[in-house]
């Protein structure tokens, strides 16, 4: 088990990507922080992780909000001493094309996905130069590479975690903290659910694999990243969306 001993901190953690990421994390050895916006709907992931014999601690936080993220991270130390790794995972969409996007929907999906990311990234940066040891991955979207009508401000958000990444991944080289991004195609989630048959079957056209991806599928590259074989990739965007974007 490669991560054992170490810290991971995984936003978003109770369903879907997020958990696929943290029961990956788990398996391979590392205590992690299960965080979602209820503690119950995190403890389920925190719950399956101890039950498979690995070490989790399940919290509330709102990613958006400054306060939350600071005890959030607190909290973390207080319980395992240290965050070695970093995922954020927390996201949302508020989809309307752009001449009938609200403002408030605009500011929904830029303040958890690109505010809270900065947010978390904030904290854990304090922790990890101190430490000289840290890998973050963003978890963007193959549609903030390419662009998605009725998606302005969900690609606006995910496009801005890409040039985070690489701001950040440039200021922390020098403490061997590695910034990276996953780009998911299209994944079978709740958020990718709610999509009719029509959609879904044009999509599939679109996906030179012919198929959805699964939280695995992007569990295995976060794995890539934080364990020692990504140790001298940094500034990365690592796409895994079965050839839709090349
Ligand atoms: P999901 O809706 O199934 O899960 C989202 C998670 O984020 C949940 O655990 C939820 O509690 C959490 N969350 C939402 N708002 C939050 C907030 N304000 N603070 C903290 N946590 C919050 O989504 P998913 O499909 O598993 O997506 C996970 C990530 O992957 C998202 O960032 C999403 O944008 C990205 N992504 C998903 C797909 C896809 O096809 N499903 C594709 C590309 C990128």
């Amino acid at each position: 088990m490669s991560l054992n001993g170490q810290v991971a901190l995984v936003t978003g953690a109770s369903r879907g990507i997020g958990r696929a990421v943290a029961l990956k994390l788990a398996k391979e050895g590392a205590a992690v922080v299960v965080t979602a916006t209820t503690v119950e709907s995190a403890q389920r992931t925190a719950d399956e992780i101890v039950a498979s014999g690995g070490k989790a601690l399940a919290l509330k936080v709102d990613v958006s909000s400054v306060d939350e993220v600071e005890s959030l991270f607190k909290e973390a130390v207080a319980a395992f001493g240290k965050v070695d790794i970093l995922v954020n995972n927390a996201g949302i969409t508020k989809d309307g094309l752009l001449l009938r996007m609200k403002e408030s929907d605009w500011d929904a999906v830029i303040d958890v996905n690109l505010k809270g990311a900065f947010n978390c990234i904030r904290e854990a940066a304090k922790l990890m130069s101190k430490a000289r040891y840290g890998r973050i991955v963003n978890v963007s979207s193959v549609v903030g590479e390419m662009g998605n009508p009725g998606q302005a401000n969900y690609c606006a958000s995910k496009a801005g975690m890409i040039g985070l990444t690489k701001s950040v991944a440039k200021e922390l080289a020098r403490r061997n903290v590695t910034v990276n991004a996953v780009t998911p195609g299209f994944i079978e989630t709740d958020m990718t659910a709610e999509l009719g048959e029509k959609t879904k079957e044009a999509l599939m056209e679109q996906i030179p694999m012919g198929r959805l991806g699964s939280g695995d599928d992007i569990a295995n590259a976060v794995y890539f990243l934080v364990a020692e074989s990504g140790s001298y990739i940094t500034g990365h965007v690592l796409s895994v969306n079965g050839g839709m974007y090349m």
